[in-house]
């Protein structure tokens, strides 16, 4: 059923980092860190995305200190300011330097257009990709943030692991000291990020067989415990797609690796193959955050399903759940809203 879509594909796999404290602090399976990690211990560079020392926006730098890594742990899921950092690469490559990049498809396909040519010392790694949401949406989240805690913003993150991989959690921590976690979906920030994405995200072109990275890594969604790989803190999904590729995963060190089956790995994992589709919310709630800001937008575009689902979520006990979705049903047909 998903042949058409690995014509590059040499191998598939799961896997993550060995050490379970530095596991819980990256997104997935941490084969990011990995791999970064093994370039920089042998004196190469990485070029990735931060945050910046305000927390207001992402941005790419280019790092070859093994102290700066966490800057990089953890997804941004905004767009990305990349500055000078083409021009970075190049001259790093240009210099004899060994360089891994890390992006979306759409920036690997970017940065390869840039260099107009095969670099051997090159290395791309792109991410499976939803598609990030506005910096707008990000920047006013910190705000909205610091004026309830009074306090600037120390530390951020939209996957946090409370222990576990799932669900994600946004999390941040405030100069005073306080800290505030919420999970990830239930908040403004995550409702911004599941409705809406930049345009070109619904069309995208590096999809299927036109990933651009050696290499292209992302979570392994539609793992379960009884799979050979699964690890409760977090699962990364590899795929291969060249032999510099293959070399550069089988070299580094700290991670296990299970192979699996391009199948497996994308029947949980739509965004591998296809771009994501267009929420009928989305162009309300673009409009609504240009014209009023995130916190309005993000509560006046749900439907009335969607705000009884986002407050469920923010202050209900899971157990309770199921008991509330059957009163909700039954209410919703005993007014003749729709089938219970
Ligand atoms: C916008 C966005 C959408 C995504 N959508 C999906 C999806 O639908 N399905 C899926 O399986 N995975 C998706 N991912 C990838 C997933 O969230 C993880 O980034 C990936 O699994 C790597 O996890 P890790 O534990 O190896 O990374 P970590 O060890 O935590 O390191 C994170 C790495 O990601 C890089 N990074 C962080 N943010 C960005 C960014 N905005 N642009 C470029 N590089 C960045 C950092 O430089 C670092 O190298 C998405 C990521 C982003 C940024
Ligand atoms: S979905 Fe496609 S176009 Fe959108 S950011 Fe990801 S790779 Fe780029």
């Amino acid at each position: 059923m998903y042949e058409e879509y690995n014509r590059h594909d040499i191998a598939v796999y799961a896997g993550f980092l060995e050490n379970d404290a530095e596991l819980l602090e990256c997104t997935s399976g941490g084969i990011a860190t990995a791999l970064a990690r093994h370039i920089i211990q042998r004196g190469g560079y990485v070029a990735g995305v931060a945050y910046s020392g305000d927390f207001y926006k992402a941005e790419y730098k280019v790092i070859n200190q093994e102290d700066q890594l966490d800057e990089f742990k953890g997804s941004k899921y905004i767009e990305v300011e990349k500055g000078d950092v083409f021009h970075d690469v190049k001259t790093l490559l240009d210099a004899g330097e060994r360089v891994l990049f890390f992006g979306l498809p759409c920036i690997v396909g970017a940065v390869k257009s840039f260099l107009k040519r095969e670099y051997d010392n090159l290395i791309t790694c792109e991410l499976v990709c939803h598609g990030p949401t506005s910096p707008k949406v990000h920047t006013e989240y910190v705000k909205h943030l610091e004026n309830r805690f009074g306090s600037r913003v120390t530390d951020f993150s939209v996957r946090k692991k409370r222990e576990v991989w799932t669900p994600p959690y946004l999390y941040a921590k405030f100069e005073n000291g306080r800290e505030f976690e919420r999970p990830f979906y239930s908040t403004e920030y995550g409702y911004a990020f599941s409705v809406m994405g930049r345009g070109s995200c619904y069309d995208c072109k590096f999809k299927g067989n036109n990933r651009m990275g050696d290499i292209m890594i992302g979570d392994f969604w539609g793992a379960k415990p009884e799979d050979i790989f699964w690890n409760d803190k977090g699962v990364s999904v590899i795929f291969v797609h060249t032999d510099k590729g293959k070399e550069l995963l089988h070299a580094v060190e700290g991670i296990r690796l299970f192979e699996t089956t391009f199948e497996r790995a994308v029947s949980n994992n739509p965004m591998v193959i296809q771009s994501k589709e267009r929420k009928p919310e989305r162009e309300k709630f673009k409009r609504l955050l240009d014209q009023k800001g995130l916190i309005y937008a993000a509560y006046h575009s749900k439907t009335l399903k969607g705000r009884i689902k986002a407050t469920a979520a923010r202050f209900v006990p899971g157990p309770l759940k199921p008991f509330l979705k059957t009163v909700y049903l039954y209410i919703k047909k005993a007014v003749g809203l729709g089938k219970a």
